[in-house]
């Protein structure tokens, strides 16, 4: 079956031949891989800045944002069935019994690091024809999302940080607030936030740098958020002139940006991370003004990595409740569809919003 790996001692992303996988025993699952979402974390294990291969692997295959089918299932499972369409989880939990965490299914909050993530860190990922996965890494997704199903992990980053907040924000009378939220960015992560947002009946908010008449601004408003440019209001007035958030997350992984951005973030305020910068050159940055806000804004920072089962549950209902309110542009973020031979290339070059791997392959006999 074909399967695309990098190659980190070689620096080589290629089109590869693995044999099929074995017969499944126990709680596994034999998946047939139907679509795979590429992501900058693709970009960057194809660029050999990130990513591992499996112990004693030269190559690790990629891919971590997957729409399977269930063809074959082990004879002690019993949470899925032949023809579920499912979406599998990304991270499993490291073996170590002191981590809490792990042992209670939520290795998202790992603390050892020894978690592994298939397609990005010692387990092999989901680019391939066929998989085999234990039952209780997969979500079953309804057959009327199927197009844009491959959207649930990216967008569980939203649903998890939505989680979050939700429980940080226990602190205060939030409920009774009419929250005003700000996704900084707008790519994937940062469209699928708003749309998150939205769903959650948040007054949302995009800024990103193109400009309010770009076809990716009125994608914004498509989904029911306020498009906010850069070209227009510089980011360090963006509170002063368009009244300050309850919530920013963050889309943009540019540790600059991100802080600038916290002049924005209004009383009781949370800002959420969720990108991974590049390590560069040290920032200057106002300690004394960030502390004095966050001490008497009673403001809080919090990061956020993906990502529980319970986030790709939300995750589905709100790609459920995005479905209703605006299914044209909820699909119009998959912007390229490619077969898996072009998919090396995919990984080197970046346009569009989305791009997703379609893997066609024919029935294994
Ligand atoms: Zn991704
Ligand atoms: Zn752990």
């Amino acid at each position: 079956m074909r399967a695309v790996a990098v190659f980190p001692g070689t620096r080589e992303v290629r089109l590869i031949e693995r044999p099929e996988p074995p017969p499944v025993k126990g709680s596994q699952v034999l998946l047939k891989v139907l679509e795979v979402g590429i992501c900058g974390t693709d970009r960057e294990i194809g660029a050999f800045e990130y990513g591992t291969p499996p112990p004693g692997s030269d190559h690790l295959v990629i891919g971590h944002e997957a729409l399977a089918e269930v063809t074959e299932t082990g004879p002690d499972v019993t949470l899925v069935r032949k023809g579920d369409l499912v979406v599998p989880t990304v991270r499993r939990p490291c073996p170590h019994a002191r981590c809490h965490p792990c042992r209670a299914e939520r290795q998202d909050f790992c603390i050892t690091g020894d978690f592994r993530e298939r397609g990005i860190k010692e387990a092999h990922g989901f680019l391939q024809e066929w998989v085999v996965e234990d039952e209780e890494h997969l979500v079953v997704v309804p057959r009327k999302l199927s197009d844009v199903a491959v959207l649930t992990e990216p967008l569980t980053v939203a649903a998890k940080a939505a989680e979050q907040a939700q429980a940080v924000q226990q602190r205060l009378p939030w409920e009774r607030q009419r929250v005003r939220a700000l996704a900084l960015g707008a790519g994937p992560v940062g469209l699928l936030g708003a749309m998150s947002m939205v769903v959650n009946h948040f007054d949302t908010f995009v800024y990103s740098l193109e400009s309010a008449t770009s076809e990716r601004a009125d994608l914004v408003r498509s989904l029911g958020a306020t498009y906010v440019s850069g070209k227009d209001v510089p980011l360090g007035e963006l509170g002063q002139k368009r009244g300050t958030f309850d919530i920013i997350y963050e889309a943009v992984g540019v540790s600059k940006v991100a802080f600038a951005a916290l002049e924005a973030l209004g009383p009781n305020g949370l800002f959420i991370f969720t990108g991974i910068p590049a390590h560069g050159r040290p920032n200057p940055i106002d300690t004394d003004t960030l502390m004095r806000n966050i001490v008497l804004r009673n403001q809080l920072l919090l990061g956020t990595v993906n990502a529980s089962r319970s986030a790709y549950a939300l995750a589905l209902r709100e790609l459920e409740q995005g479905m209703f309110l605006f299914p044209q542009s909820l699909r119009s973020l998959i912007t390229h569809r490619t077969p898996i031979q072009e998919a090396p290339a995919l990984i080197t070059r970046h346009s569009g919003i989305k791009q997703v791997v379609q893997l066609t392959s024919g029935r294994r006999d």
